[in-house]
């Protein structure tokens, strides 16, 4: 079939009033959206009596269980609520190791005998549900002969309601245990981690003189970037459909050189998408915030309003699921992949990360007093200890195949982990450990030892997008996390870390007051012994540079390139120390962790391998042959043609053969790493090669003839 090249795409093709799916109505006031299919604490007060929902706070608060009467209350408010709004089902909500979310539905009509049914929902349904636990990637921890694992609800998280034109969902964020108790998802982690993190801020907190603080949250927000293609373009390339990225295609004679995409007016087609999309969102209680065109041609950026990190790590999951199934309504397909162009930027996810008190400060915030700024620059050096600490098990925490086409390259950052903290606060760690700033430094009041801390720098105005770690200004963004990656693992690892070093650093200085030191020197003392240990890792530069590279080796950081080098990281001793330590992980569940990981990687390149292959053989050298006949056909003075093509037609097979090749040799039964390396060194290469050939091909066959959509159409056709 020939394809259709440029054409204009039919507005009521995608215009929601001409034949959207979209159950979104766009013209409502946004208040009145906001969180409408959320089972909110708002609509919980309006709807339980006044003591049930008086307790549900109580053990939300606490931590504690729910007994199954309160269960029960709740269970038919939130049953009744869900009729009423169209809904005909139920499904326990998990994030399993797959990256994904996953559910399983039950309808909550049950027969009665005699031709009726009623709706029905007990409190055990909604706090446990029994997915099959061996259909989920475990790691080893449940052979499928014991596959009983169970989802067990998350009441700090609210539920919600999925519509569909034909019907509605109600969701219950859960949790994925086996029966054995072991996690079996990313969300149990998190709030494990979450609730380690609480205990020693709180502590921490308590000892620099604020007894107020009962709990401190963990906060994330998270940028997030993605493609928009017609999804002409997608169906047509079967590299798209089946990997997620372009396998093949040449680079296009105009790429984002110009900028004018980024600082171009939002696309007409993208911004009724983008509209429809925040408005299912809002529905969803996900606050958007910000959206705007990113660097490539056909790129764009969406970024909520922060959440603690179990909600917002829930609400990215939702983002992501929402635009791609948005962007269907509107002939378009989002693409989350990390790099699905070569030679084109890719794309990644920022996210950003504090801590917040229940009496409503953010940790991070350097403040007008004096007492202020001590407790900043405490917390502000826990996290750059646990980063130097735990560099590896950062990185390894980002890991992942889309993640090795773009972490190092000249676009993402660096594969090696360091902090940018701006001149201003470098300037003020450096006073402290000199012990004599010049006038112009914070060192002047502080050699003073009265703690008078100057004001310190809020929303420094310097920016280092090379920073794979930066502290912006009342926060740190974690920069590196690739776009189709759950918040999950990442913040679990912070929290945990940083919950080791605040701990570390409470007790120097509890150790420094017992000895007599006061609370500002002995803060000052440890914050200064902090920096002389571990400001290596920080670096304001250019970290795109090769003196850069050369500089962080001298300087002992590690550079861990791909993913292979990353995840063993996972489980070495350090990390399975810390992890135990804040029994947020046990040993067993990291090495399951680590062996799906590794497992995925290994199984996503493999597939790559394969498409790769067919695609080289039975589309792209057909056209190739197809136009040397043509050549042949018409013979007269173009031999240098015909040469040309015959040579990049005998580099092709023989690339084609070696991959191949490397397909079907991987090994079996081997160590998984063992197993990811030999895609990594053999596989990988061989795909390389088949592709440098074929973009060659695509640039002398007949246009006609070439099977593949070209970049030059995919990425400008908005
Ligand atoms: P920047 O321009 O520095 O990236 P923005 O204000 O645009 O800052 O925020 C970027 C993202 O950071 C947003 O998603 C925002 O919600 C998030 N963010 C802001 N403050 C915090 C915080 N205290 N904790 C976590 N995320 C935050
Ligand atoms: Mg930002």
């Amino acid at each position: 079939m020939p394809r259709t090249r440029t054409q204009n795409v039919d507005a009521a093709q995608w215009h929601p009033n001409g034949g959207s799916l979209g159950t979104t109505d766009l013209t409502a006031p946004g208040a009145q959206i906001f969180g409408a299919n959320v089972f909110s604490p708002s609509i919980q007060r309006s709807r339980l009596p006044k003591a049930v929902f008086k307790r549900l706070q109580e053990c939300l608060d606490s931590g504690q269980a729910l007994d199954p009467e309160l269960a029960d209350n709740v269970a038919t408010a939130m049953k009744e609520w869900a009729l009423e709004r169209g809904a005909t089902h139920y499904c326990h909500w998990f994030q399993p190791l797959t990256g994904s979310t996953a559910e399983k539905h039950d309808s909550f009509f049950n027969p009665v005998g005699d031709g009726t049914a009623i709706a029905e929902f007990s409190g055990k349904e909604l706090i446990q549900g029994e997915p099959d636990a061996s259909s989920f990637p475990t790691g080893g921890i449940r052979a499928t002969f014991e596959a009983r694992g169970y989802t067990a609800w998350d009441p700090s998280s609210p539920a919600f309601l999925l519509e569909n034109p034909n019907g509605a969902l109600l969701a219950i964020p859960t949790a994925f245990a086996s029966w054995t108790g072991e996690a079996l998802d990313n969300k149990i982690p998190l709030l494990r981690s979450m609730d380690a993190l609480s205990q020693a801020a709180t502590k921490a907190v308590g000892l620099l003189g604020d007894d107020q603080v009962a709990k401190v949250f963990t906060t994330v927000g998270a940028e997030q970037e993605y493609f928009l293609i017609d999804e002409r373009y997608y169906f047509e390339r079967p590299d798209l459909v089946t990997t997620g990225r372009t396998l093949f295609g040449a680079k296009p004679p105009k790429g984002h050189e110009l900028d004018d995409h980024y600082f171009g007016s939002i696309p007409e087609r993208v911004l009724a998408f983008m509209l429809e999309a925040e408005q299912e969102l809002a529905k969803l209680g996900v606050p958007i915030k910000t959206r705007h065109n990113e660097v490539a041609p056909g790129q764009y950026e969406v970024a909520p309003i922060f959440e603690n990190s179990n909600i917002g790590a829930d609400h990215q999951h939702l983002t992501m699921q929402v635009l791609q199934n948005v962007a269907r309504r509107y002939g378009l397909v989002c693409l989350m992949h990390e790099k699905p162009f070569a030679g084109v930027n890719g794309s990644g996810k920022h996210n950003n990360w504090s801590m917040g008190t229940d009496t409503g400060s953010n940790l991070l915030e350097p403040g007008a007093t004096p007492h202020e700024n001590l407790q900043f620059l405490f917390f502000c050096s826990a996290v750059i200890q646990a980063v130097d600490k735990h560099q590896a098990l950062l990185r390894a925490s980002i890991a992942g195949v889309g993640q090795d086409h773009r972490l190092g390259a000249n676009e993402a950052p660096p594969a090696i982990i360091s902090i940018f903290l701006g001149a201003e606060l470098e300037k003020v760690y450096t006073a402290i450990e000199s012990g004599s700033g010049d006038a112009a430094t914070p060192q002047a009041y502080l050699g003073l030892g009265t703690a008078v801390l100057p004001q310190l720098p809020k929303h420094g105005g310097d920016r280092n997008r090379t920073s794979p770690f930066a502290f912006t200004g009342n926060k740190f963004e974690f920069r590196a996390l690739g776009s189709s990656q759950p918040l999950s693992l990442p913040n679990t690892v912070l929290n945990t870390i940083v919950a080791e070093a605040i701990d570390a650093l409470s007790s120097g200085v509890s150790a420094l007051v017992e000895s007599g030191t006061t609370l500002e020197e002995a803060v000052l003392e440890v914050v200064k012994g902090v920096w002389s240990e571990h400001k290596r890792i920080v670096f304001n530069g250019d970290g795109y540079s090769d003196e850069w590279h050369a500089e962080a080796e001298g300087r002992g950081l590690l550079n861990l390139k791909t993913t292979p080098d990353a995840l063993p990281h996972l489980i070495s001793e350090q990390t399975v120390s810390v992890f135990s330590k804040y029994e947020v992980l046990s040993e067993r569940e990291l090495e399951s962790r680590y062996e799906v990981s590794v497992e995925q990687y290994t199984a996503k390149l493999n597939i790559e391998g394969e498409t790769a292959a067919h695609i080289a053989r039975t589309q792209l050298l057909p056209a190739a042959i197809k136009h040397l006949n043509l050549l042949v056909a018409n013979s007269e003075g173009i031999g240098t043609l015909r040469s040309e093509i015959t040579g990049l037609i005998d580099e092709l097979v023989e690339a084609i053969f070696a991959l191949e090749k490397a397909n079907v040799e991987h090994p079996h039964g081997v160590d998984v790493l063992d197993a990811a390396l030999y895609m990594r060194d053999t596989v990988v290469p061989a795909m390389d090669r088949t592709r440098e050939v074929a973009d060659q091909l695509e640039g002398i066959v007949a246009d006609d003839l070439w099977p593949l959509p070209k970049y030059s159409e995919i990425l400008f056709i908005k």
